[in-house]
C-alpha cells in the first residue's frame, strides 16, 4: 500500500472540516490566551489549499508540500502562517530524493519540526502547536516497522498528538501572545496545539480509512 499526493484532496476536505466543526471551542481557546483570531487565519489557508486541491495531486510530494508551504505563506496570517509554511516548505526540502518510508518520513518530519523551532525560537514545553508536533515525530522514530502494524503506529501518533494537546493545559506560556499573560496562561489548552492535533488525527483517519480498503 502506497500513499500518495492523491489522497491529498480528501485530507485537507477532512481538515476542513474537524476545524469547521471546532470552531467554537477553537475560538474559545484563543481568545482565552490569544487574540481570537487562530481559527480565522487557519481557514483562509484551508480555502488556499481547497482550490488548489485538484492540482497538488498531479505532484509528486516533495513538490506538494513545496506548494502547500508557499500557499500557507501567503494565505494566513498570523504566526501560525509563518511556522506552517515554514515547516511545509522545510518537509519538501528535507524530503526530496528521498523514498517515502516510515523512517524516512519520521526524519523528514523532524527536520521540518526542527525548522518550526528556529523559525519560532521555541522549544517543547512552551505551551504552543510544538507540544503536538515534537512528541509525534519523536515517537515515529522510535517505530519499528517490522514490528508494529501501521494502523497501530497510525493510532499512537493520534493518542502522541492527544497527549501533548493536553500537555500544554498546565504550561506557562512563554511564546506568542499567549506569553503576555504569564501566570494567567496556566489551566487553558493552547489553541495552536489543538488544532494541530485535530488536524493531525484528521490525517491518521483518512489514512487508516485507506489502509482498510480492500485492494
Ligand atoms: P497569532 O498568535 O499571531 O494571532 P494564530 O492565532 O494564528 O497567530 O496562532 C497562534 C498559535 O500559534 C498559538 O496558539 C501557538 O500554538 C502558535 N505559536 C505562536 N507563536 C509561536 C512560536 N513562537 N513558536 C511556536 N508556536 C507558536
Ligand atoms: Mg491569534
Amino acid at each position: 500500500m502506497k500513499f500518495t499526493p492523491v489522497l491529498l484532496p480528501v485530507i485537507i476536505e477532512t481538515i476542513a472540516d474537524v476545524i469547521e466543526k471546532n470552531a467554537v471551542e477553537v475560538t474559545d481557546l484563543d481568545q482565552a490566551l490569544g487574540d481570537g483570531d487562530h481559527v480565522i487565519n487557519l481557514q483562509r489557508g484551508i480555502e488556499a489549499l481547497m482550490a488548489e486541491r485538484s492540482e497538488l495531486t498531479q505532484l509528486s510530494w516533495v513538490d506538494a508540500w513545496h506548494k502547500i508551504g508557499m500557499t500557507l505563506m501567503a494565505s494566513v496570517g498570523g504566526a501560525s502562517g509563518s511556522l506552517y509554511g515554514t515547516l511545509f516548505i522545510a518537509l519538501s526540502k528535507a524530503g526530496r530524493d528521498k523514498d517515502l518510508t516510515l523512517q524516512n518520513f519520521a526524519d523528514v518530519l523532524t527536520q521540518g519540526v526542527e525548522a518550526v523551532k528556529k523559525r519560532g525560537r521555541s522549544d517543547l514545553g512552551e505551551k504552543t502547536l510544538l507540544d503536538v508536533f515534537i512528541p509525534v515525530a519523536n515517537y515515529l522514530h522510535t517505530v519499528s516497522v517490522d514490528l508494529t502494524p501501521l494502523v497501530d503506529v497510525l493510532e499512537n501518533v493520534s493518542n502522541e498528538a492527544i497527549a501533548g494537546v493536553e500537555s500544554t493545559r498546565n504550561m506557562l506560556a512563554t511564546k506568542g501572545r499567549a506569553s503576555f499573560l504569564e501566570e494567567r496562561s496556566l489551566g487553558h489548552i493552547d489553541a495552536g496545539a489543538k488544532t494541530a492535533q485535530l488536524m493531525i488525527c484528521a490525517i491518521v483517519d483518512v489514512l487508516s480509512k485507506q489502509l482498510t480498503l480492500p485492494s
